[in-house]
């Protein structure tokens, strides 16, 4: 098996999830009491999420490529970034920090190719849904058409991502909000949508969207596990 490093913390709630999940799946994989080999590096969020939000990008980029540099010290053979929105640095940190990344929208847009998706709607932070990094590869690598929500959905789901999800708050009123959000982006020509925040899970799944959720968490830890034991 091989061991697989995890930049976490961001928010710490969806790391649980990484956890939980790579463990559960090498149990059910190699069964026995085989357990996942995993090197965690966990960041204080809060100095990383005002840096983020002031625009500070070099000190943002910083503390990843030091997370990643440990997490390569301490014997990864490759790496997860759990988070969407840190794949805006997810280049650099690959050839800086000298450490394979495995890229959570490529693991996304290989699983929507094999249902045959074509158009899908993109929910996740502002920066994820705005910025060319993440929709951009989805659309130039993947041949994918991706839909994001007008202005002021993007801000009301990048507002519930940081002062709910990020604390473990599940609100009904966010929830319904999301899958209007969802229907909408339907009603638009979506065949499916991509939960590109690694806590949107928590709230929304298949049993309350009208379109299939490509659950970027999910998709990213079952393309950790092929990797490990390939
Ligand atoms: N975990 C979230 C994501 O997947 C948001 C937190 C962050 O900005 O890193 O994008």
């Amino acid at each position: 098996m091989k061991t697989v490093g995890i930049l976490g913390g961001m928010s710490w709630e969806s790391t649980l999830l990484y956890y939980k999940w790579l463990n559960e799946g090498i149990s059910a994989r190699l069964g026995g009491l085989h357990s996942a080999r995993i090197v965690l590096h966990s960041l204080d969020f809060g100095p990383v999420e005002a840096a983020m939000a002031a625009g500070d990008w070099n000190t943002v980029e910083g503390a990843l490529l030091a997370g990643a540099r440990s997490v390569r010290d301490g014997g990864a053979d490759f790496l997860l970034i759990a988070t969407n929105t840190m794949h805006r640095f997810a280049d650099r940190i690959e050839q800086e920090a000298d450490i394979p990344v495995l890229h959570i929208a490529d693991a996304t847009a290989r699983h929507a190719q094999t249902l045959s998706l074509r158009t899908v709607g993109l929910l996740g932070t502002a920066y994820t849904m705005e910025q060319p990094f993440y929709k951009g590869r989805l659309e130039d690598q993947h041949n994918l058409t991706v839909l994001v929500p007008e202005q002021d959905q993007r801000r009301m789901v990048h507002e519930v991502i940081f002062s709910e999800l990020c604390h473990g708050i599940l609100k009904d009123t966010s929830r319904n909000a999301f899958t209007q959000v969802i229907a909408t982006m339907k009603a638009q020509g979506a065949q499916a949508v991509i939960l590109g925040c690694t806590e949107i899970c928590l709230l929304v799944d298949d049993s309350c969207s009208a379109l299939p959720t490509l659950d970027t968490t999910r998709l990213h830890v079952e393309a950790a596990l092929d990797a490990m034991l390939a």
